[in-house]
């Protein structure tokens, strides 16, 4: 039998000793038979509800260890997968031993003494016709030592290192060399300090012998699309066999891989269509175009400055029909940097007012929600709409009256920040929610808006925009369901922003590049560096930036907006940029989003390296709104990362936010693209969506045929897979 070292403690339960037994004498169970081949132990009836703890001391470190893994019940277990593998169905000469190799040699034990210097440790030697290997044993049973006595023949396993006088391995596992040598793999798992892996391991191989190993899907589904068994793929992928392509499993481009991601990803698929499902279920206020030309709607139409681009019109009709159904709206807007969504969102605000509805509007920012208000109060107001405003800054008391207008219906349109999701904000009639870059808020501040719906209908219209445009893939994991309308091109009349990467040791000349932009009657955005470390250093970095720039452009009107300036003098700021009376704005990313000042034709940003491409789209569509040939200087500290680089690279290629948010997903993995909490990310163990773009597809197909032609399949499935998660996935 092999020994560990330490030893673990085995802590099976005293009902289940036959089972028990038989562990200890197989000591690793790494080839579970198949259920039903052995009679069923009792805790097994619900299966999926049987907790794992059944086999441990309920209460044990081990208990909570096994817990803080996330392993609760066999299910919980079979889904918990090796890391590598470890092969101990070989056996290495001595001297063909490598370091740092994890390997396994058998020989005769050479040499035992317990050694008192520098400390007490057990030291031995076994040597086989090839070579002599040092063990080192720093805490030691007893029992080890008897093992080890000197002549004895023993198997020893582990990773061996150059110590002093030649190769030595420190804590090898060790056992009888007459054993049979295993026929498959040992899996490594992950896990948590203090939890043996010869724990875990026996741990899931009673989980593998007794959980439901059932095939969920139809053979059906598993035939279409070339999928082996759940159980096989299970099996291999705990204790592969001894001849499995250990790359492919690392990789996971093992057919068994292949069969768990897609049974995740098909999760994802049904239950995202069960949310979709459900939601066509809810009732929300039926809000149809009203005919005439006298309506808010036309009437906004007719005095626009300009005219619908072909996409804005496109989307206006999908999101105008879907106000005219009783069912909630869920629609996501996206459209690039200057697209124009703004007005495609006041549009169906009119549709809804028409309807005698109110409109809520939340933004991320103060400064983003007060262009808002502005550019809502320059079309709408005209038009007899009451704009209320509502902000986290406001004192109480400037509060009270939005809030009262709000709540008596005198107030039909409301533009503000989180604020509005506050428990005190009562609507009359909320009919329509409208959030812009949606992408920074999370599940639950948009579920809350969506709480404060009328009373009578269970769920109220959603209109969310964001200039982030998602990836296919991630757009139909993340957002299956959401409809998406999307505006696809610029408004006419629009020059590309040219971008030039600049070292900055060439600061000077930029510098002079503004003047000369600023003669020519155009004005200019300065991007201060992102500090990441800290807000306080960021903040004097701007100020600094600030009087720097301004010393050196003494003709220049210059303006300083930050996010720690008081509302009112940023709003101060903004609005006399914007109405040309500053030359230039120093700013931080406060002006990431949403800013909109069509005659800023040049934009310096400062350490560029330091920004994410999303961002540095972000903060470059500020500019490139008016029609003047615009600049973005991208400037640089040398030397750089190949990251930023591969980034600054990208930025100078292209001016297509949907290559940039492709380049960005691929440099940075999806769960940072849009943050993991709203990303369903979380849910995707295994699946990873920028390999396994094609599974999504198959999955998707797959969930589709199984919810028309299987429900019970899809049942079982969903059950397994998603375990009381499915919330999540319903924001
Ligand atoms: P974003 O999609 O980034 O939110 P905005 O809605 O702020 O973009 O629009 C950018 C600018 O383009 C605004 O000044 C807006 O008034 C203007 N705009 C929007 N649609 C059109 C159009 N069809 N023709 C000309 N200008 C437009
Ligand atoms: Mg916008």
């Amino acid at each position: 039998m092999w020994a560990t070292s330490p030893r673990p403690t085995p802590s099976w339960p005293s009902s289940s000793r036959s089972r028990s037994r038989h562990a200890r004498r197989s000591a690793w169970p790494r080839c579970p038979r198949a259920p039903g081949s052995r009679s069923k132990p009792s805790w097994r009836s619900d299966r999926s509800e049987a907790v794992v703890s059944a086999v441990v001391d309920p209460g044990s470190q081990i208990e909570r260890k096994l817990h803080k893994l996330g392993l609760r019940t066999p299910a919980d277990c079979l889904l918990h997968l090796p890391l590598r593998y470890e092969d101990e169905t070989r056996v290495t000469d001595i001297g063909r031993l490598l370091p740092g190799v994890f390997a396994q040699v058998e020989g005769e034990v050479t040499r035992c003494e317990v050694q008192m210097r520098p400390r007490r440790q057990l030291v031995a030697a076994v040597a086989d016709e090839t070579g002599e290997l040092a063990l080192r044993f720093l805490n030691f049973y007893p029992s080890q030592q008897r093992q080890l006595a000197v002549g004895s023949r023993v198997r020893v396993r582990g990773e061996p290192r150059g110590g002093l006088f030649g190769l030595e391995m420190v804590h090898p596992r060790v056992g009888g060399a007459d054993a049979q040598l295993p026929q498959r793999l040992t899996p490594v798992y992950p896990t948590t300090q203090g939890l043996a892996q010869s724990i875990l391991r026996r741990q899931i191989a009673a989980a593998l012998a007794q959980a439901d190993l059932s095939d969920s899907l139809p053979d059906v589904v598993r035939e279409r699309w070339g999928l082996c068994g759940f159980a096989d793929a299970l099996r291999e992928l705990h204790t592969p066999a001894a001849d499995a392509t250990v790359e492919d499993l690392a990789q996971h481009t093992h057919p068994a891989w292949r069969r768990v991601k897609f049974d995740e990803l098909l999760a994802q698929q049904l239950s995202l269509a069960l949310a979709r499902a459900e939601r066509r279920s809810r009732r929300a206020p039926a809000m149809p175009r009203a005919a005439g030309a006298d309506t808010l709607f036309e009437r906004l139409l007719a005095q626009l400055p300009f005219r619908l681009s072909k996409a804005q019109q496109r989307v206006v009709a999908e999101i105008s029909a879907d106000l005219g159904r009783a069912h909630p709206m869920q629609r996501l807007l996206q459209g690039d940097v200057g697209a124009g969504k703004t007005v495609v969102a006041a549009l169906a605000a009119a549709q809804a007012i028409d309807h005698g509805y109110q409109v809520a509007l939340m933004a991320p920012t103060e400064i983003l929600a007060e262009q808002h208000l502005r550019k809502f109060g320059e079309w709408l107001a005209p038009l007899g709409v009451n704009i209320a405003w509502l902000s986290g800054s406001l004192s109480a008391k400037a509060r009270r009256e939005p809030l009262a207008a709000l709540a008596s219906g005198e107030a039909q349109l409301i533009v503000g920040t989180q604020a509005l999701i506050q428990e005190h904000v009562q609507f009359h009639r909320l009919g329509l929610a409208i959030t812009d870059e949606q992408h920074r808020f999370g599940v639950g501040q948009r579920l809350a808006l969506r709480e404060k719906g009328v009373a009578g209908a269970d769920g109220i219209h959603q209109l969310m925009m964001s200039a982030t445009p998602i990836p296919r893939t991630l757009a139909m994991t993340v957002y299956a369901d959401l409809d998406v309308s999307e505006i696809d091109e610029l408004p006419p009349g629009r020059t590309p922003v040219l971008t030039k990467l600049v070292n900055d040791v060439r600061r000077d000349e930029v510098v002079a590049r503004i003047h000369v932009a600023v003669e020519a009657g155009r004005q200019a955005y300065w991007v201060c560096p992102l500090v990441e470390e800290s807000e306080a250093l960021e903040l004097q970095t701007a100020v600094d930036t600030f009087e720097t720039l301004r010393a050196a452009l003494p003709q220049l009107r210059v303006g300083l907006v930050h996010g720690k300036l008081p509302t009112a003098e940023k709003a101060e700021v903004m609005r006399a940029f914007k109405a040309g009376e500053l030359d230039l704005l120093v700013a931080t990313t406060v002006i990431e989003v949403g800013v909109d000042v069509p005659n800023a034709s040049l934009m310096v940003i400062e350490h560029a390296e330091r920004f994410g491409l999303a961002q540095l789209h972000q903060l470059r569509g500020r500019v490139g709104r008016g029609s003047a040939e615009s600049i973005c200087v991208l400037m640089y500290q040398a030397p750089l990362s190949r990251v930023a680089k591969q980034r600054l690279r990208t930025m100078h290629e292209t001016t297509d936010g949907f290559l940039i948010a492709q380049r960005d997903l691929a440099l940075r993995g999806p769960g940072e693209f849009l943050g993991v909490r709203q990303s369903g990310e979380a849910l995707l163990r295994f699946a990873d969506l920028r390999e396994d773009g094609g599974l999504v597809d198959e999955a998707r197909e797959a969930a589709a045929w199984m919810l028309a032609e299987y429900p019970d399949a899809v049942h079982a499935h969903l059950a397994r897979w998603l375990r009381g998660r499915e919330n999540f996935l319903k924001a």
